[in-house]
C-alpha cells in the first residue's frame, strides 16, 4: 500500500511500435519519483535497440511455468512471442507504469478499474514505419506492428483509453504527466 492508504496508481501506456512509449516511460520515471516502470518478462529475442534491463527475457518454457504459478498480472502473445507484467510487489510504495498491448491493459482494467490507461500514437503512418526500421525490425515484421498498430487503435478507443499523439517528446511528456497528476488528485 502507498503511504496515503491507498493502492498505488496503475499507470498504463500502450500504443503501436515505433510510436517511442520506451522513451517516453524512461523520461516519465527520470521525472516522477513516486512512478516505478514494471519489468515486464518476455519471450522474445534480444533486438539491436533494447536496454539491458528493458525486459526479463526468458525461455517459453520458463514464461509458461511462472505463468502457471499465477506469476502474472496479466500477460499476452504478441506476434508469436510472450509478455508479461509480474505481480507488484504487495509492499510497494510507488505508482508503477506499465509499457503493454491494449490486450494487456484490458486485463489490468479487469483487476484495477481505477487503472490510468494511456495510448500512444504516432504523428504519422509514414513516421511510424521510419522508427521500426531505424531500430532494426525487418520489413515485414514493421507492417505487421502497423497493421496491430491500426486493430489495437480500435481496441483502445472501445476500453475508454486517452490517446496522445507523440509528436515531440517534451510535450508528450507533460501531457502525460498532467493526466497522472489530475488522477492522483
Ligand atoms: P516489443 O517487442 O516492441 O518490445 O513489444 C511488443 C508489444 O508488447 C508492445 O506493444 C509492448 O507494449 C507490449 N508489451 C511489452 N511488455 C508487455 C507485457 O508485459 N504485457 C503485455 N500484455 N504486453 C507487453
Amino acid at each position: 500500500m502507498a503511504e496515503s492508504g491507498k493502492a498505488p496508481l496503475l499507470v498504463v501506456l500502450s500504443g503501436p511500435g515505433g510510436v517511442g512509449k520506451g522513451t517516453l516511460a524512461t523520461a516519465l520515471i527520470a521525472a516522477d519519483p513516486k512512478l516505478a516502470l514494471s519489468r515486464s518478462w518476455t519471450t522474445r529475442p534480444r533486438r539491436k535497440d533494447d536496454l539491458a534491463d528493458a525486459y526479463v527475457f526468458v525461455s517459453e518454457q520458463d514464461f509458461l511455468a511462472h505463468r502457471n504459478q499465477q506469476g502474472f498480472l496479466e500477460w499476452n502473445k504478441f506476434l508469436d512471442h510472450y509478455y508479461g507484467t509480474p505481480v507488484p510487489d504487495p509492499e510497494t510504495q510507488q505508482d508503477l507504469l506499465l509499457e503493454i498491448d491494449v490486450a494487456g491493459g484490458r486485463q489490468v482494467l479487469d483487476h484495477q478499474p481505477d487503472a490510468l490507461m494511456i495510448f500512444v500514437e504516432a504523428p504519422s503512418e509514414a513516421e511510424q514505419r521510419r522508427r521500426l526500421l531505424s531500430r532494426g525490425d525487418d520489413p515485414t515484421r514493421a507492417e505487421e506492428r502497423i497493421a496491430e498498430g491500426k486493430r489495437e487503435t480500435q481496441e483502445a478507443k472501445d476500453l475508454g483509453y486517452s490517446f496522445i499523439t507523440n509528436d515531440n517528446l517534451a510535450q508528450t511528456v507533460t501531457e502525460i504527466k498532467e493526466l497522472i497528476n489530475e488522477k492522483r488528485g
